[in-house]
Parts: C-alpha cells; structure tokens; sequence
C-alpha cells in the first residue's frame, strides 16, 4: 500500500481510507500535483515552458489489477477486478492545437475522465502515447508537466487552512495582491473581502464553511495564480444554485481564456463552443467535429444532443401557472 497511500498520508487532514483513496486521486493532484503512482524516469526533460499541445496517439489504457496495487483491504475486490481486467481506452487518438478547446462527450463511463487522468499523468497508458508539448509524458519532468497543466474538477479540495495557504499551492511566492487579484478574478473576491480575518480565514469543518460553488471559485484562483498553459475541465452536472452556477461559469471563462482546454463537457454552451467535439464511446472516439458537423449527423452525438445536452441547459420545468385573468 506504500506506494499508493505515501503522498496522500503526509496531509493530516485529508481522511484516507481505501476507496476514498482511489477517488481523491484526481483531487489531490489538482491540488499538490502529485501523480501518487507515477515516477520520474531518470534523464527526464522539461515539457518547454508555456507549450499548449496535447496529443494522444493510439492511447490503450486498463486500470493496474487489483493485486497490482494491493488493495488488501478493499472490501469489493471482486467488482474492482472486472472493472481493472476490462480494456477502458481502446485505441484514443486525436490533437488539441495549442489555444484550442476540446470537448469531450459521451455517455458515463465511456473514458472520459480516464483520459484526461492520463494527460496529468495519474496514470501511464498501457500502450501508445500521450504527448504534452511534444513530449512523451512519460520522458517528461514532473515539474514541468505539473507547471503546464492545471485541473479543475466539480468537487474542488481546499484544505483545512487559510485561504492564502490554499492558494499559494499554486504560487508560494505570491503576493497578497497577487491573491487579491486571482480571487477577484475568479468572481470571489468581494466575499473573501467581507470576511473579518480576509485571506486569512480559515477553510473547512473549523473553519468557515464555504458552499460548493464558493469553494470551486476559489479553486478557480488557485489555477489562475498557477496559470497554466493547458487547462483540463471536468465540469461535471453542477448542481449549484443558479447565482452561483453563473459566477462560477465567469470564474471558468477567465481560467480557460487564452489557455488550451481539454473540457469533460456537460453544457451545451462550452460544447457549442468548442473547437473540436470528440465522442467518446466504450473507450473509443466515434465521432469527431463541430456540434454543428455532428448535429446533423445522425450519430451518438445528435442523440446525446437530443436526449441530453439540451434539456441541460433548459431552465428547470416549473409547473405551469395559469395565466393571469
Ligand atoms: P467517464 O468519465 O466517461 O464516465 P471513466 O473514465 O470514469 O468514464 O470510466 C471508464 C471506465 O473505467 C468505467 O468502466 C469505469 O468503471 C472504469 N474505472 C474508472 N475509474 C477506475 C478505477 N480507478 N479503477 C478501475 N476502473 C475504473
Ligand atoms: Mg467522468
């Protein structure tokens, strides 16, 4: 278990147990950059700075066994098992040109997540590549692949510390205005302002509890204090309020302006606006091209689109009130 369990022990506040481990993964790295399994190969090269391309080039990729990883205690290790024997990417290929913003759709349990785990490098494909910048992640350093890549994910982590301490994750040497800035950016920071101890307000159980979309927005700072030349999105089903869904949609438009995206998308908005769509399918991609190339086929994606997309975005139904007198 060493291997899995190292980095995510050292923070005393992060409560471990076997499965909550699995999933925290992709949280903790959003917020150490650390890719828990994953170690660097000696000679290892720097991604150069500021490159904005991802590329997946036949991309096969199945989650290390169970006993790899020995996870001993889990209690389901049978369903663990059935899911890791299974081949999740079956062959991924495609390009995000630097700038660009890709969206990935697809039905759950596709691959999408999978592979936007595999461009951080919380795991190595099985077979084929990943490049980031022209570089084979694998051959790459791990600080200049975590300097070029930034995640947010719908459940932000924020540790049980000062907001400045959660931000300068990203920044050590941050200036308070520099944290000033990115929060105010991030459409938190006339709230963070209101507070009496500021940026220093401490976050969580003992602290002040910020609600989903509070704690996303200031994720969202995190990133931008980072900035990063590529940005990987898992926007997930919001389930915020309607204020906060639309300040935490100007938040993310500040993130991903000017940078490369990679977007797990589940509003019509970011789809429509994404320079390429992929499809992704039992770990395959079935369809490639613009919501307006593919909405007229009559694919996944002009079903997904039909069944899906756009009942998203539609406000919720209300019972029809009768009409005034
Ligand atoms: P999506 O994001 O498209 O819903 P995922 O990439 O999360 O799909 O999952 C793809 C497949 O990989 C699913 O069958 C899922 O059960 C499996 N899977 C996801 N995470 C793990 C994991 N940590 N270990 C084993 N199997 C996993
Ligand atoms: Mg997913």
């Amino acid at each position: 278990l060493t291997r899995l369990y190292g980095p995510l022990t050292a923070l005393s506040n992060v409560r471990v147990d076997v499965m909550s481990a699995l999933v925290s993964f992709e949280r903790v790295f959003e917020v150490l950059d650390l890719a828990p399994a994953i170690a660097e190969r000696p000679g290892a090269r720097d991604i150069p700075k500021g490159s904005a391309k991802v590329e997946f080039r036949d991309v096969h990729f199945r989650y290390p066994s169970a006993s790899e990883v020995s996870l001993a205690s889990l209690e389901d290790v049978a369903s663990l098992d059935r899911a890791v024997n299974d081949e999740v990417l079956k062959g991924v290929s495609f390009t995000v040109e630097p700038g660009q913003m890709v969206a990935l759709v697809g039905p759950s349990g596709a691959g999408k997540s999978t592979t936007a785990m595999l461009v951080s490098r919380i795991y190595d494909a099985t077979s084929g590549a990943v490049l980031v910048g022209d570089v084979d992640v694998r051959d790459a350093s791990l600080q200049s692949l975590r300097d070029t890549i930034g995640v947010v994910t719908q459940d932000s982590h924020l540790f049980h510390e000062t907001i400045a301490e959660n931000l300068r994750y990203a920044k050590p040497d941050a200036t308070d205005e520099e944290l000033w800035t990115a929060l105010r950016r991030a459409q938190v920071g006339e709230l963070v302002e209101s507070l009496p101890e500021g940026l220093d307000t401490v976050v969580g159980e003992r602290g002040y509890r910020f609600s989903g979309g509070e704690k996303q927005r200031i994720a969202i700072a995190r990133l931008l204090l980072k900035a990063p030349s590529i940005v990987i999105l898992d926007e997930a089903t919001a389930h915020l309020d309607s204020e906060s869904e639309a300040a935490v949609q100007r938040a993310l438009a500040e993130a991903l302006a000017g940078r490369t995206a990679l977007v797990i998308a589940h509003r019509l908005s970011t789809i429509r606006d994404a320079d390429q769509i992929l499809v992704v399918e039992d770990g395959r991609v079935v369809e490639r091209g613009t919501h307006d190339e593919l909405v007229v086929t009559a694919g996944l994606y002009a079903e997904l689109y039909r069944t899906q997309f756009a009942v998203i975005d539609s406000p919720a139904p209300r019972p029809t009130s009768p009409a005034p007198a």
